[in-house]
């Protein structure tokens, strides 16, 4: 390809519009072009470097006994709702975009294709003969994010691998799972790609086990925590660790548990409490209120109590708030801080005046969350009247984290304003916390498999995830298979995702300075650039032309810069799209001397014209070998 051909337009300076370095250089290069918000153009360079990841997909897919298929992407709603996803996908922070065809029927744009793919099961596997079997496709996915940013990173149409596994058992899952594992490796290897295996929470997908893939850079959206010997790894959504030792409270517990009333005017937060009274936050219990809101309507409101020192995480909670009230509500669609704000954008019949925010303890009564002061005597979990679509329980959901749930004496609010209490007890509220894991692991803390062992942070891009689903959807969209005993029964089912054009991405991330692009040869869109320092020159002409006309001929994929710019103008655009090997074609062409530039790293070498296929073959050659060694 010639780049006076090549549609390069190029920028000088960071666009406004990009924050981190591999979406400038994206855009910088000609790669993609803006749209709108999260929705971008592959540009001929980009979709080179997509064509190139798929191959190496489609190569390790097939290579595990992977079938290719291509499923619809405007899936009808009814299958959405056997699975019972529709409303979670569509409302509140659903992402599935949706719409109604012009007979009525609604229809969503698949962010995802185990509804489809399970209904297909169910109609075309019968028996434990077809089993297993493993369909996988490269396709478009649109997903209403909440906050599309960084480019291809979070786009609200991207390419994504996925691929649907069935099997007559969970063993069998299992060794399908371990499968996709290995090829991932190899895939991000290939792609030359570091890439760690991290465990993973499953999400809105759903399933047991799971497990992502993450490119390890400064720019990663997900944080991941790691042990140093290398045992341990998760996602900090779903990371586990060691609380550090709750300081006992001197005072424990007093005046039968209930706490000894302490005044504690204007001290609403942990920090205000300590510094004035002398406490360790590890002595004291706070209390979130919440909300949650469910796919039938429901409000349920959450009291959370966590110990002063620990952090909530959100995705633990809303996993232990579903395992909970899923089943009798549907899904979960959000949880938010219960606040006046939101008691008037949702019109929740429910005054919060005489809610002491700040002193909350964890035996706040269900009686304030009564309508107004004269329904004060309502039963606990009776709906008063109320407008129709809104349903809100009218008592709390208490869940407590173990760290709070162990603590044998605490300090916690007195639900009075300006009072806490000192040495309360839980049997002295009148409380039995179950013990969850609801506090975020962070980085410092002790691991589980080894307390010598400190768990360390590092951010990364989710490049890939796979999951065991078992049989949630199968059971769900009665996907059934008779077995070797002809019972008939539910499949099992794994589902394997890779963000293709997020990886494209990811790549660049990982490799580019200060100059532009580094890719690694694997994905490059051009192995190599011939530049023609001077068109004047006919001997430069010439000597390009034939390196070009030879190097093509060779296999490799190769661009030959003719245009009539200055060399420095063409070097700077080679720089900047990042090809990983220029041969210049300039005064030296008169004595068939080129000089040879590997982009990464910038080594330079003089050589004889005729020497440069052979050097290219096996400096390329020893690349692509070293990326394919399995990690
Ligand atoms: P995230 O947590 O980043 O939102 P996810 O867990 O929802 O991603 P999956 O459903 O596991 O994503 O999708 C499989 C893969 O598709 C992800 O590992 C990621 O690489 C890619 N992906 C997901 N969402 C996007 C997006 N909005 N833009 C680009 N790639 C995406
Ligand atoms: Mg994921």
């Amino acid at each position: 390809m010639r780049v006076s051909r090549l549609l390069l337009v190029t920028l000088r300076d960071d666009p406004a519009e990009a924050e981190i370095p591999s979406h400038k250089l994206l855009l910088r290069g000609g790669y993609i072009r803006r749209i709108s918000s999260g929705i971008y153009a592959y540009l001929p360079l980009l979709w080179r470097v997509l064509q190139k990841i798929s191959t190496i997909v489609r190569q390790e897919m097939d290579a595990t006994g992977a079938l290719e298929t291509l499923l619809p992407q405007l899936q009808p709603a009814d299958l959405w709702e056997r699975s019972g996803r529709w409303a979670g996908y569509t409302a509140g922070e659903g992402i599935m975009f949706h719409l109604t065809d012009r007979q009525g029927r609604e229809l969503g744009l698949g962010p995802t294709h185990e509804e489809v793919i399970t209904a297909l099961a169910a109609d075309l596997l019968r028996s434990y003969r077809q089993l297993p079997v493993n369909l996988y496709q490269i396709q478009t996915k649109f997903r209403d994010e909440i906050r599309p940013r960084f480019g291809l990173m979070r786009g609200r149409e991207f390419i994504m691998k996925d691929a649907y596994s069935f099997h007559a058992d969970e063993d069998c899952l299992r060794q399908t799972y371990a499968a996709m594992d290995g090829a991932y490796r190899r895939i991000f290897q290939r792609c030359g790609l570091r890439a760690v295996a991290v465990e993973a929470d499953s999400g809105a997908i759903g399933g047991s086990a799971s497990q992502e893939f993450m490119v390890t850079a400064e720019a990663g959206e997900d944080l991941i925590l790691t042990s140093a010997d290398g045992r341990y790894a998760a996602n900090q959504e779903r990371a586990v660790s060691r609380p550090s030792v709750a300081l006992p409270l001197a005072a424990a517990p007093r005046a039968g548990g209930v706490g000894d009333r302490l005044s504690t005017p204007g001290q609403t937060t942990i920090e205000q409490l300590c510094s004035a009274h002398g406490f360790d936050p590890s002595q004291l219990v706070k209390v979130l209120l919440l909300l949650a809101r469910f796919a039938d309507g429901q409000f349920q409101p959450l009291l959370i109590s966590l110990r002063g020192d620990q952090q909530l995480n959100d995705v633990k909670l809303a996993n232990a708030v579903s395992a909970r009230l899923s089943g009798a509500h549907g899904a979960l669609l959000s949880i938010d801080p219960l606040t006046a704000d939101l008691v008037r954008s949702e019109r929740l019949p429910l005054d919060l005046s005489e809610i002491p925010f700040g002193y909350l303890g964890p035996d706040l009564a269900d009686q304030t969350l009564a309508p107004d002061p004269s329904h004060r005597s309502d039963t606990a979990g009776v709906a008063p009247p109320t407008t129709p679509a809104v349903q809100l329980t009218r008592s709390f959901l208490r869940l407590s984290d173990a760290t709070a749930a162990e603590l044998e004496a605490f300090v916690c609010g007195a639900n009075a304003a300006d009072h806490h209490r000192v040495g309360a007890s839980w049997a002295g509220l009148g409380l039995q916390p179950e013990s969850l894991d609801l506090r975020a692991a962070q980085s410092g803390d002790r691991c589980l498999h080894d307390p010598d062992q400190c768990l360390q942070a590092a951010r990364g891009i989710e490049v890939g995830h796979i999951f065991q689903l078992g049989r949630k959807y199968s059971e769900a969209m009665e996907a059934r298979f008779t077995n070797e005993s002809g019972v008939d029964e539910p499949l099992w089912m794994g589902c394997y995702g890779i963000g293709v054009s997020r990886l494209a991405q990811a790549a660049v991330e990982q490799h580019h300075d200060a100059d532009g692009i580094c890719w690694p040869v694997a994905i490059a869109p051009f192995a190599v650039i011939v530049v023609i320092a001077n068109t004047q020159e006919a001997i430069q002409v010439e000597l390009a032309e034939s390196l070009y006309a030879e190097l093509t001929a060779a296999g490799l994929d190769v661009l030959l810069d003719d245009r009539t710019e200055r060399a420095g103008v063409k070097f700077k655009d080679a720089d900047l799209i990042g090809i990983p090997w220029r041969v210049v074609v300039g005064r030296g062409a008169a004595a068939a001397q080129v000089e040879l530039v590997r982009r990464a790293g910038r080594e330079k070498l003089e050589l004889a014209a005729s020497d440069v296929r052979a050097t290219l073959e096996a400096e390329i050659g020893r690349e692509i070998a070293g990326a394919t060694l399995v990690a």
